[in-house]
C-alpha cells in the first residue's frame, strides 16, 4: 500500500510503498477513505518531539472495514469507522474508572518479539506506527479499542475530523471543563481544535463565548463557529480586554495552541473560581510562571488530553449532532488533497492560515 513516510525529522514525507500485516486476533484492518492534517503531525515532522524512524504520520482519520481478526467484536467488514489514538485496553485502572483517554496500556499495540504492524518492502524493517493509528496511508492495522463504527450517512471526509481536533476540543469543553449553560468561556487560538471548542460551547450552551487568535480570517471563522466576542491578539493586552469584557474575568479559559505566554493569559484572563483547561501541545523542558496568589481565588488549571474522551460514546453523539446540523465540519475543511501532494498541506499549516486540510483517497 502507498504511504507517506517519515525518514528524518525536517524532511518533507515521501509517498513509498510500505507493507502492511494481517489482523491478530483483536486487531482491524481498515481502508483509509480521509485524514486530516493535524498541527501535532507538523510537531514530529519539525523534531520538536522525539519519535523512532521512520514513521508514518496522520492520526485523525475515517475509513472502512476490511477485515477482522478472529476476536473482534466491536465492528465488521463494511462498517463505516472513524479512529482514534486513544486505544484503550479496558482492563487497567483509567480504563475501568472511565478515564478511557489516559490509558497507556500496551496490550493495544504489538509485542516487540511480534511481526511489526508495518515494514517496509524490501528490507522488511519496521516502520514505525504513529500513535497505534499511521493514517497517511491507503490502510491502517489497529486495536479494535482505536476505533468506532459510525452510521453509513454521515460523509467520512467530515467525520475524519473527529478523530483528534473536533474530539479534542469538543471533549475538552463536555468532559474536562464540564461547561456549564450560561458560563463564559474564552478560547485562545482559533485553528481546527479552537473552532471544535467554541462549537462545544455553544452546544454546551456557555453564555459568552470570547474568540482569541491573530488573524482577523480565523476570528471570522469564530463567530460563523458561534463566538459572541472576537479579539485580535496582536492589539494590545489580551488579558485586560477579557477582564473588561467580563467585567473580572472568565469562568472558563481554553489555550488551544501550546505556548507559556498563551498559557499564562489563559490563567491570567480567569474570575475567581475559574478554571484554565490547557489542550496545545507546550515544548518539552518548557517551565510556566503565574502568580502563585492568583491561585487562592480558587483558580484551577488542568489539562486536557484527547478531550478526556470516552471515544466510542463520544463519537456518534458528535455524528448525530453533525447530521442534526449542530456540529460545523463542513466550515472546518479548508482544502481536500490527494496523498501526493500532502507535503503541500504542511506548508499551509506552516503558514497558519487555513482551518484544516483533508487528505482524500479514491473509492
Ligand atoms: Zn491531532
Ligand atoms: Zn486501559
Amino acid at each position: 500500500m502507498k504511504a507517506a513516510v517519515l525518514r528524518q525529522p525536517g524532511t518533507p514525507l515521501v509517498i513509498e510503498d510500505v507493507a502492511i500485516s494481517k489482523p491478530g486476533p483483536r486487531e482491524v484492518l481498515i481502508r483509509t477513505l480521509a485524514v486530516g492534517v493535524c498541527h501535532s503531525d507538523l510537531h514530529f515532522i519539525e523534531g520538536t518531539y522525539p519519535f523512532p524512524m521512520p514513521v508514518v504520520l496522520g492520526h485523525e482519520a475515517a475509513g472502512i472495514v476490511e477485515q477482522v481478526g478472529s476476536e473482534v467484536r466491536s465492528v465488521k467488514p463494511g462498517d463505516h469507522v472513524v479512529t482514534c489514538l486513544s486505544a484503550y485496553c479496558g482492563h487497567c485502572e483509567h480504563c475501568v474508572t472511565g478515564h478511557l483517554s489516559l490509558c497507556v496500556s500496551p496490550d493495544t499495540r504489538r509485542g516487540k518479539e511480534d511481526e511489526p504492524r508495518l515494514s517496509e518492502i524490501q528490507s522488511l524493517k519496521p516502520v514505525n506506527q504513529f500513535m497505534n493509528l499511521s493514517s497517511f496511508a491507503e490502510q491502517m492495522l489497529v486495536h479494535e479499542n482505536a476505533c468506532v463504527s459510525i452510521r453509513k450517512d454521515m460523509p467520512l471526509d467530515r467525520a475524519a475530523l473527529l478523530g483528534c481536533a473536533v474530539i479534542t476540543g469538543t471533549g475538552a469543553v463536555f468532559n474536562t471543563a464540564k461547561v456549564r449553560p450560561g458560563e463564559t468561556v474564552a478560547v485562545i487560538g482559533c485553528g481546527g481544535i479552537g473552532l471544535s471548542t467554541i462549537n462545544g460551547a455553544v452546544l454546551a450552551g456557555a453564555g459568552r463565548i470570547i474568540a482569541i487568535d491573530r488573524l482577523d480570517s480565523k476570528l471570522e471563522l469564530a463567530r460563523r463557529f458561534g463566538a459572541t466576542d472576537v479579539i485580535n491578539a496582536s492589539e494590545g493586552d489580551v488579558v485586560k480586554q477579557v477582564l473588561e469584557l467580563t467585567r473580572g474575568g472568565v469562568h472558563h479559559a481554553f489555550e488551544c495552541i501550546g505556548l507559556k505566554q498563551t498559557f499564562e493569559q489563559a490563567f491570567g484572563m480567569l474570575a475567581r473560581g475559574g478554571s484554565a483547561t490547557v489542550i496545545g501541545m507546550i515544548k518539552p523542558g518548557q517551565k510556566i510562571e503565574l502568580h502563585g496568589l492568583d491561585i487562592l481565588g480558587e483558580r484551577r488549571i488542568q489539562g486536557s488530553f484527547m478531550g478526556s474522551n470516552r471515544f466510542p460514546v463520544d463519537m456518534p453523539r458528535l455524528v448525530d449532532f453533525y447530521m442534526q446540523g449542530r456540529l460545523k465540519l463542513d466550515e472546518l475543511i479548508s482544502q481536500r488533497l490527494k496523498l501526493e501532494h500532502i507535503n503541500e498541506a504542511f506548508d499551509e499549516l506552516r503558514r497558519g492560515e487555513l482551518a484544516r486540510s483533508v487528505i482524500v483517497f479514491d473509492q
